[in-house]
């Protein structure tokens, strides 16, 4: 019998959710391109519940233990003694969210003597040590596509807020006042700009298409190139390189993951090849960029703007620097943890975990690691060397 560790974030201050702003969550069976939205053989949730927090459990309590499994649930993943440690040195299988990640670093894996399968309820499988996840036979597997729409609208959103500086005027309306010169003395249309993204993946491409309506010139860089029909469609300029690309744009988006090829890769000098006042949204991973080259150029003007979800560590210090610098539109680790996200990737989990139980191949799109090296998915989109 397994035993499954399971780190989600903690409950909502007020306690798990008894009631909901909605009723319903619309149903999505396949993804743009055709792939096939988690097939599970059953849930035990209802969709559009809360199911990434600790109570939630992520509908799997009541499939594992008729099994005969044992699940444990924890949110503390950090500090010495801390339960996520105390807890995985005999768990089979590890379920993380990029939210809240448990980091699986290499020295926690060689720790971890049963552990086999480590599954993240999401994407972006950066916080294992893949490399010693390879070594210690660990297969790693991720929900692809299962929030990559939630994040791509999330750049939208976060793209037009930066452009048009819609959070200084929100809070003048929450503070009582009216000083229109104020508001508007840093806001600008979108239409007519240039937008580039770094990686037209999944992620990158469904933001170019919703993009593409706002009139906008689309650029985007890729170790792969697109289909020239693509390409057509959207009026896309190539670029070979990030180097290469963020000169000709007014807004960046950064949608590659993390591994050594993307590590770093916005430090002080590719920054400075931007157009002054460009907005740079990073929802991909943080350590993408160098955290006080960033800080710098907003404080020069360089940066007009900054905004993203995701951060070093997480969940991130109070006195982060990124919570204080000029000029940015950054939340929390949210954008692909909305309630129909999670829906989608606590199917995928469960999924996953069907497959690994019963002995049947995971999905290959789902697969990170596995086989003695990088698989399915991961062989595509990630390079050997991803440290935890
Ligand atoms: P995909 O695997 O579909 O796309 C990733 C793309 O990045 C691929 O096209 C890949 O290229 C490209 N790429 C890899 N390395 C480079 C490089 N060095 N330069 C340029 N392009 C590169 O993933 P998604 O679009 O679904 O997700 C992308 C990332 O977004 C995830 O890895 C994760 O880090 C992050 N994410 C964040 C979330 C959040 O909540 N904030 C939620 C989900 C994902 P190719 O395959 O052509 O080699």
């Amino acid at each position: 019998m397994a035993k499954v560790l399971c780190v989600l974030y903690d409950d909502p201050k007020g306690g798990h959710p008894t009631s909901y702003a909605r009723d319903t969550v619309p149903r999505i069976d396949r993804y743009p391109g055709g792939q096939l939205a988690p097939t599970p053989h059953g849930t035990d949730f209802t969709p559009g519940h809360l199911l990434g927090s600790v109570s939630g459990e992520l509908g799997l309590r009541a499939f594992l233990e008729s099994r005969g499994h044992t699940l444990v649930v924890t949110s503390d993943k950090d500090g010495a003694g801390c339960a996520f440690d105390r807890e995985l040195v005999d768990a089979d299988v590890v379920i993380s969210q990029p939210f809240w990640p448990a980091y699986l670093t290499a020295e926690r894996i060689a720790a971890a003597k049963n552990l086999k399968l480590a599954i993240t309820a999401g994407i972006g499988s950066d916080h294992v040590d893949l490399d010693a996840a390879i070594t210690h036979g660990v297969t790693v597997a991720e929900v692809t596509y299962s929030n990559s729409i939630s994040v791509a609208e999330h750049i939208v959103m976060m793209t037009l807020a930066l452009v048009r500086d819609y959070l200084p005027a929100h809070r003048t309306a929450l503070d009582g006042g009216w000083d229109i010169a104020d508001c508007v003395a840093r806001s600008y249309d979108l239409e007519g700009m240039h937008v580039g993204t770094v990686a037209a993946g999944r992620i990158g491409l469904a933001v170019l298409r919703r993009l593409a309506p706002f009139d906008v010139t689309l650029h985007y860089t890729d170790r792969h190139r697109l289909p020239a029909e693509t390409e057509k469609e959207l009026g896309l300029v190539f670029h070979p390189t990030t180097a290469d690309m963020v000169p000709h744009c007014d807004v960046v988006t950064i949608n590659a993951p993390l591994h050594p090829e993307t590590e770093g890769l916005f430090n002080d000098e590719l920054l400075a090849l931007m157009r002054r006042g460009a907005y740079l949204i990073n929802t991909a991973r943080a350590r993408i960029v160098d955290r006080q080259a960033v800080v710098r150029a907003l404080e020069t003007g360089q940066l007009a703007g900054y905004a993203g979800d995701v951060w070093y560590p997480q969940p991130a210090p109070a006195d982060h620097p990124w919570r204080t610098m000029p000029h940015h539109g950054m939340t929390p680790h949210i954008s692909g943890s909305t309630l129909s996200a999670q829906t989608r990737y606590a199917a995928g989990t469960r999924e996953i975990l069907e497959s690994w139980l019963d002995g049947t191949p995971i999905r290959d799109e789902y697969l990170i690691a596995g086989h003695g090296g990088l698989a399915g998915a991961g062989a595509h989109s990630y390079a050997i060397g991803t440290k935890a």
